[in-house]
This record gives C-alpha cells, structure tokens and sequence, in this order.
C-alpha cells in the first residue's frame, strides 16, 4: 500500500476554483490515499501537483493571468509529463490549440479548437443527461456560457456529443470538458480524468 499523498493543484487565478476544491474533496483514490487539494496562484506549487485542474470561469482573464504571472509554462511543462490534467469549460478554452479569439493566448496542450458560447445566448445555461464513454448511466452536465468544439485531431477521443457537437474529450493524460463537473454531487468525471487514464 502506497501511504504518499496525492496531492491536485487547481489553478486559482479566477473562475470556479472553490468548486473544483470542494469535489476533490470527495473523491477516493484506488488505494484510499489521501488527496489533498490546493489553489495556485504563484509558480513553483505544479511541479509537485498530481494532478492539475484549469476550472470554469472566464478564458480571457485566466490565459491573461496565468501568462503574467508564469503558471502557463509550468501548466506546459505538467502537461507535457503526462500527468495528469482536467480542464472545464474556460479551461478546455485556455487549454485548445485555437479559441479563434485574438484576447486568448491558448496553451496549446490539448489538440482541439473551440468556438466560445457556442450554445447560444438564450441557453446560457442548462443541464443535460449526458451519455459518456465508459459510464454506466448519463452524466449530469451543466453548461454555463460553454464551448463547443469544433475540430479534433486523430489523438484526440471524444468521450460525449451534446446536439452532435462534442463537449468531453480525451487526449492521452488531458480530458476536457465544455461542462462543469465541478457543479454536481458526481466525481466520475475527476475520476476518470485522474485515475482511468
Ligand atoms: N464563456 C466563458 C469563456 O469563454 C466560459 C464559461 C464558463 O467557464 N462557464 O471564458
């Protein structure tokens, strides 16, 4: 039995970082270790993250920030190492290769684009019960103003289609989603993305 911690680093810029924080805090590793969650805000705390969330919030402000203050090459860098990495919503922005949006200096880690409220301005937000490779039964997704994704590449899995767009993805160690885990009682999403991959 493995007694280290787990440690997750979610990035605490701007956005749904209390969310994310409380969820992890429900979760069970496969050999019940203990997981520790930590909002980051300077450099330095990544490289002994886990795993690594870039939350829900506003994609122009946090790819702002994290470039000012240096997270995005230590974000690369976790990314790069296979560990890994769950972005939602703004953070599958931040984390495409292309938002089509010149404020957003995107990470280029996960080999998507994405078209930013895609889901139109009436339905800013709304749940669905959304089928998702690998579960069971349907996940409770809330979207918020969400993304849509508009192009994969070949290594990039699409793990759930919402009006035959995709909305979750996985490229080996990265899953993202246009949704907000983070919002429900349901950790199978963080799960997935920390342990199934
Ligand atoms: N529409 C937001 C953006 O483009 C994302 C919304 C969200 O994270 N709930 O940044």
């Amino acid at each position: 039995m493995n007694s280290e911690k787990i440690t997750v680093g979610v990035i605490g810029v701007q956005g749904d970082v209390s969310e994310h924080i409380a969820a992890i805090s429900h979760l069970r590793s496969l050999d019940d270790e203990a997981i520790d969650a930590v909002s980051i805000r300077k450099t330095g705390i990544i490289p002994n993250c886990n795993f690594l969330i870039i939350p829900g919030g506003e994609s122009t402000t946090i790819s702002r920030l994290i470039k000012r203050n240096g997270l995005a090459n230590e974000i690369i860098s976790h990314a790069q190492s296979g560990k890994p990495l769950l972005a939602t919503c703004a953070g599958l922005i931040v984390a495409s290769k292309s938002a089509n949006d010149k404020r957003i200096d995107t990470l280029d880690i996960l080999d998507i684009t994405v078209n930013r409220n895609a889901f139109g301005r009436q339905i800013d937000s709304f749940e669905a019960h959304l089928p998702i490779k690998g579960m069971d039964t349907p996940f409770p997704a809330i979207f918020i103003r969400a993304p849509a994704i508009e192009t994969t590449s070949k290594n990039v899995e699409i793990l759930a289609e919402y009006k035959g767009r995709p909305v979750a993805v996985r490229q080996d160690n990265i899953v993202g989603t246009s949704f907000h885990p983070e919002l429900t009682f349901d950790t199978r999403l963080h799960n997935l993305a920390f342990f199934e991959s």
